[in-house]
């Protein structure tokens, strides 16, 4: 799905950040900020003339549409259509423009063992997750959870060759929720790169690749903290790096003192819960996206492996207590804004 977030907190602070470190005149920051994808985009370009960051960011604006729409979990579209035809389980050309998106999804769900599955759709729906509106509840019943989650829909069900597309496993349904907005700012960044852009920041709600740096320093972001409304820490990046996070507060619905939030564990049927957040730094958006949810699933018990094959450098895990679980290269690089309950530190991955 492509979910329809509300406004995230997440993004004013990395605005505020930005901000804050934008005080050299003679470069200044270009912003354009405009709803695609079920968030705020928010695209600053630095050091660029006005003429080419107005253009490349009214193309930009136009890409980010377009694929809204054709991405888009239960409004009609490529992505739609596509699930339909898979329904049928008939073999057919699958849509140009998604191919990519399908085949980057299915590689990187395999490396995940399938703790990011895109298919998982009809799973997402009945928990009510494909909807404009916030859900409220109540969670469904535990019969019809358990009777998707023993269909097991997975990408392995699906081949992909050619250009054609062929499933087997009739419960398999696309939803593309853990990976578009990744996918979407790789594109992004690359159109940007096709205008001679060399200095931006594309934040998807909270969620973003820099390139290059923000005049004469790099460029400086804050990771939401999951349980408050401030910045649990900051981070600064080398140009080329994607930062994702992956929280049970942007999609959620309580009920009988329960949270029920938009990441499901495909082995369960239910929301992942052992961790609130996780935080992946890495080059490309893509993978920082899928990674994000796939180690949320995983939780403090099986992330390091999985990050492992998903090879991820930077990973951070925060906790119910408020413990971070983070690998000593993220150490080196975060900057708590208050010290944490308390650290957990892996072997170096
Ligand atoms: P956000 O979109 O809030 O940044 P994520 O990247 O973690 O968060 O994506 C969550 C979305 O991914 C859900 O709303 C749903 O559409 C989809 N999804 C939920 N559980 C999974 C999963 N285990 N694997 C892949 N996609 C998932
Ligand atoms: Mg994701």
């Amino acid at each position: 799905m492509v979910p329809a977030h509300p406004f995230r907190a997440s993004l004013l602070l990395v605005c505020l950040l930005l901000k804050a470190g934008c005080s050299q005149p003679e470069n200044p920051a270009q912003h354009r900020q405009f709803f695609a994808l079920g968030t705020l985009i928010d695209l600053t370009i630095y050091g660029s003339d006005t003429t080419t960051a107005g253009l490349a960011a009214t193309e930009l604006e136009q890409l980010f549409t377009r694929l809204h729409s054709d991405w888009h979990a239960w409004q009609p579209g490529t992505l739609q259509e596509t699930n339909r035809r898979l329904a049928m389980l008939e073999t057919f050309p699958a849509d140009t423009d998604l191919l990519p998106l399908l085949r980057e999804s299915n590689r990187l769900s395999r490396l995940s063992n399938g703790l990011f599955n895109p298919v998982i759709g009809e799973l997402v729906a009945l928990w009510g997750f494909h909807s404009d509106a916030r859900p409220d509840g109540p969670p469904p019943g535990d019969d019809r959870i358990q009777a998707l989650v023993s269909q097991a829909p997975s990408v392995t069900d699906i081949t992909l060759q050619d250009g054609q597309l062929q499933n087997r496993n009739p419960a398999v349904r696309y939803d593309l929720g853990g990976v578009a907005k990744g996918f979407a700012v790789d594109r992004g960044i690359e159109l940007l790169q096709t205008h001679g852009i060399d200095n931006a920041i594309l934040n998807a709600g909270g969620d973003l690749r820099a390139i290059g740096r923000h005049g004469g320093r790099p460029w400086r972001i804050g990771i939401r903290d999951p349980r408050g409304t401030g910045v649990l820490a900051s981070i600064e990046l080398d140009g080329g790096e994607s930062v994702f996070t992956s929280g049970d507060y942007e999609r959620f619905f309580d009920h009988e003192g329960t949270r029920y939030h938009h990441i499901i564990d495909p082995r369960t049927g239910y929301p992942a819960d052992a961790v609130t957040s996780v935080t992946v730094i890495h080059p490309d958006a893509t993978t920082a996206d899928v990674a994000a949810t796939a180690l949320f699933v995983a939780g403090p018990e099986l992330w390091e492996s999985i990050a492992r094959q998903l090879g991820i450098r930077y990973v951070m895990l925060v906790d119910h207590a408020g413990t971070i679980h983070m690998n000593p290269a993220m150490q080196q690089r975060v900057r708590f804004d208050n010290a944490p309950a308390a650290i957990r530190l892996s072997k170096p991955l």
